[in-house]
C-alpha cells in the first residue's frame, strides 16, 4: 500500500454564514441533545465525519459573539436539514445553556465547515476512542462506513443511561466504559488486540486524550496513524486542541 493512497484529502470551502432555525428536539439520553436545525443549506458541504461548524452566541460581555464548535451529525442539503447532537455539561458554557434551553422555532447563526480532511478507506482496522463530545463524529463515522470494514470503538461516557445505538454496515465492536463505575480507558487499550494496520482517531479532553495517545504509542500503534484532537478542555472556555 503506498503512501499516497492512505493520505488524507483536504478540501477547503467558502465559509457561509447562515440562520436555521430549531425544527425538531429530541434527547438522545439524560446528557445528549439532539437539535435538528433548518433552513438554507444551498453549497453546505461537509466531507469529513469529524468537520466542525461554528456555532454563534451573543455575548452579552462584548460585541463579537462567542464561537463553538461541533460537529455535522447529519445533514441534508435538498431538505435543509442539519442536525447537531450536544453534549450538555456542567459548568454550562454559551454553547450548552443556549441549547437546553432552544425550543423549536429558534434562531442560530452557524458558519462552516471551512474544510474537511478525508480519511481513505485503506486501513485494515479502524479504531476510535472519544468521550461524550466525540460521539457525534464515531456516530456518523460508523453510520456511513462501508460493509467489511472493521472497527473498534471505547466510548467512555458517564454511565450506562448515555449509551447510544449506532446502526453500520461495517464489523463494529463498540465498547462502553462508564465513569460511574471506574471503568480504565488505557486499562481498556492495553486489554485490546489489534491489526498492526490500524488507523486511530481520539477525540474528548484535551488532557485525557494525551494521555491515550500516549498509551496507544506505547503500545506500538504507529504515530503518523493517530488523529488526536482535544474537543475540550477542562476549566477552559471554548478551547479546541488539534493535537498531531
Ligand atoms: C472539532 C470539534 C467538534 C466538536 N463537536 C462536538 C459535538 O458534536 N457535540 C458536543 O457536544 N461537543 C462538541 N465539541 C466540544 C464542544 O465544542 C465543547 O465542549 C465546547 O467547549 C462547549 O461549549 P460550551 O459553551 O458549552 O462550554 P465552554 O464555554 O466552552 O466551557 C465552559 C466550561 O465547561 C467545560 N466544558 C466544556 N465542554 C465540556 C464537556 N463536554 N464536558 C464537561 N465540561 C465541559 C469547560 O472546561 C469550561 O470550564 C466539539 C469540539 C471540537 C473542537
Amino acid at each position: 500500500m503506498s503512501e499516497d493512497s492512505r493520505t488524507p484529502l483536504r478540501v477547503r470551502f467558502d465559509i457561509r454564514r447562515r440562520e436555521l432555525r430549531v425544527a425538531e428536539r429530541i434527547q438522545l439520553t439524560p446528557h445528549m441533545l439532539r437539535l435538528v436545525l433548518s433552513g438554507d443549506l444551498e453549497a453546505f458541504q461537509s466531507l469529513g465525519f469529524d468537520d466542525h461548524v461554528k456555532l454563534f452566541f451573543p455575548d452579552p460581555a462584548g460585541e463579537q459573539p462567542v464561537m463553538r464548535d461541533y460537529t455535522p451529525r447529519a445533514f441534508d442539503v435538498a431538505k435543509g436539514l442539519l442536525t447537531i447532537d450536544f453534549a450538555l455539561h456542567e459548568p454550562a458554557g454559551p454553547a450548552t445553556q443556549w441549547a437546553s434551553q432552544a425550543q423549536v422555532g429558534d434562531g442560530l447563526h452557524i458558519g462552516g465547515p471551512r474544510g474537511s480532511q478525508v480519511w481513505p478507506d485503506a486501513f485494515a482496522h479502524y479504531l476510535m476512542i472519544g468521550d461524550e463530545t466525540a460521539l457525534p463524529a464515531i456516530g456518523r463515522r460508523l453510520e456511513n462506513a462501508s460493509v467489511g470494514q472493521g472497527f473498534t470503538v471505547l466510548a467512555v461516557v458517564e454511565s450506562a443511561a448515555e449509551r447510544q445505538e449506532w446502526v453500520t454496515q461495517a464489523e463494529a465492536n463498540v465498547r462502553w466504559l462508564y465513569r460511574t463505575k471506574g471503568d480504565d480507558v488505557l486499562t481498556a487499550i492495553d486489554a485490546l488486540s489489534l491489526p498492526a494496520d490500524t488507523h486511530v482517531w481520539v477525540a474528548g479532553e484535551s488532557h485525557w486524550v494525551k494521555a491515550v495517545r500516549t498509551r496507544l504509542h506505547d503500545k506500538g500503534l504507529n504515530p503518523k496513524w493517530i488523529k488526536a484532537s482535544g474537543y475540550w478542555q477542562n476549566g477552559e472556555a471554548g478551547a479546541h486542541q488539534s493535537l498531531d
